[in-house]
């Protein structure tokens, strides 16, 4: 099995053959000399075209966007063929690949895939034929991923975790734009690409992320995935609100990293041990009296908050400080739940009785969590300002409750 790098070459060489037998040819005209030597000439380009090649020829615009071919349709690996033009295109065909369909693949994307060892490279064999993108700028797909090209960013190999990650946010469409370079390797067995509008960073521990803005900037500052902040451990998310005590609008963003969370535009800090009710003597405790009629998601948030570890939750009605548990129902306040210093956590019946159950558990965790110190933070966090159904804790919160607790 040959590589296709040495395809090219032959194609490279042939080439010159040929402008060397046309020169011959020339010098023989003009001479004149006898016909025995003129029909001896070898047979010269153009080479035929045919088959599933032919096809793909056709389909993409035939004689004025390929010219001639300058090579015999040639093996390539695992029982492929193919063949290249004169303007600068090539067309690859695999029996298995795209049911059979023959691909054109040119210009700075063919470079760059060559370079990638061609279809014995971690690409393999093109999927389509080189096609705009969402903007202006071209590609191919590959069996193993793809190709983009602009004239901002030239052409980038994009696969794998980072490839899937990008699609997430919409391709060279959204916020990341084309990639601006190839992925290239990172400790600990990484990766990252550097795109137009970002950075998308992959570590098997880590999980893959992209990284822009405002938290970028700060995070390349630090060192990227080498310095203090390390890898990406999640998504830029929605902050909450701008004030800890007026939960409206999505203000702000959050970020977390292996060494700790950067924030943009958001309201610190993500815990304070004063705001909470805790009573640390003799050992960590917060004490709560239940009145509420909401007793499954009352006992199912101390059961939560309690597998955390270090400060037990409990329900009683003579231990001070005490939560006092109750319901409201008012419709004149925004608010599903509230918390108070050493006094109480309200639940507003007036949304709660129509809202469903995980909603409910979600605002009650919430409240407790303020009630243990937790401050607003971001999405994907139980203490994220909106109400939400989510019941796991987020990254958010676990390091804010270990921060002040210790770990579980
Ligand atoms: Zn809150």
């Amino acid at each position: 099995m040959t590589s296709s790098r040495q395809h090219h070459g032959r194609a490279r060489r042939w080439r010159a053959h040929a402008v060397r037998t046309a020169a011959v040819l020339a010098t023989i005209t003009m001479l004149a000399l006898d016909p025995a030597a003129a029909s001896a000439r070898p047979a010269d380009p153009p080479y035929p075209i045919g088959g599933a090649i032919r096809v793909e020829y056709d389909e993409t615009g035939g004689f004025d966007f390929f010219g001639n071919a300058t090579n015999p349709e040639s093996d390539a690996a695992r029982g492929g063929r193919w063949q290249a033009f004169e303007k600068n295109s090539s067309i690859y065909w695999h029996p298995l690949v795209t049911n059979g369909h023959a691909h054109q693949i040119g210009g700075s994307i063919r470079d760059k895939w060559g370079q990638l060892g061609w279809e014995n490279g971690p690409l393999k064999y093109p999927t389509s034929r080189e096609v705009p993108a969402g903007k202006p700028g071209r590609f191919n797909n590959f069996e193993g991923g793809a190709i983009y090209w602009s004239g901002n960013t030239g052409a980038h190999n994009i696969w794998g975790a980072i490839y899937g990650k990008w699609g997430e946010y919409n391709w060279e469409n959204g916020q990341l734009g084309f990639p601006a370079s190839d992925e290239f390797a990172t400790r600990n067995n990484g990766a990252g690409q550097h795109m137009e509008g970002g950075e998308i960073y992959f570590s098997p521990r880590t999980g893959v992320h992209p990284v822009w803005g405002a938290i970028r900037d700060q995070w390349v500052k630090a060192g990227w995935e080498n310095g203090r902040y390390g890898y990406p451990t999640t998504d830029e998310v929605d902050g909450g609100n701008t004030s800890n005590n007026t939960p409206t609008g999505y203000e702000g963003k959050c970020q977390s990293f292996e060494g700790g969370i950067i924030t943009w535009n958001f309201a610190l800090p993500l815990y304070d041990k004063d705001f909470s009710s805790v009573s640390t003597n003799p050992t960590p405790q917060l004490t709560i009296f239940d009145h509420s009629k909401y007793k499954s998601e009352v006992s199912n948030a101390i059961t939560l908050w309690n597998s955390k570890g270090r400060v037990k939750v409990v329900t009683t009605g003579d231990r001070q400080p005490i939560i006092h548990v109750f319901d409201e129902n008012r419709a004149d306040v925004s608010y599903v739940g509230l918390y108070t210093k050493n006094a109480d956590i309200r639940l507003n019946s007036h949304y709660m009785d129509t809202y469903p159950p995980d909603v409910n558990k979600n605002t009650v965790l919430h409240e407790m969590g303020h009630a243990l110190g937790l401050r607003h933070s971001c999405k994907d966090n139980i203490m994220f300002a909106r109400v939400t159904s989510q019941l796991q804790f987020g990254d958010i919160d676990n390091r804010s409750y270990q921060a002040m607790w210790g770990a579980s």
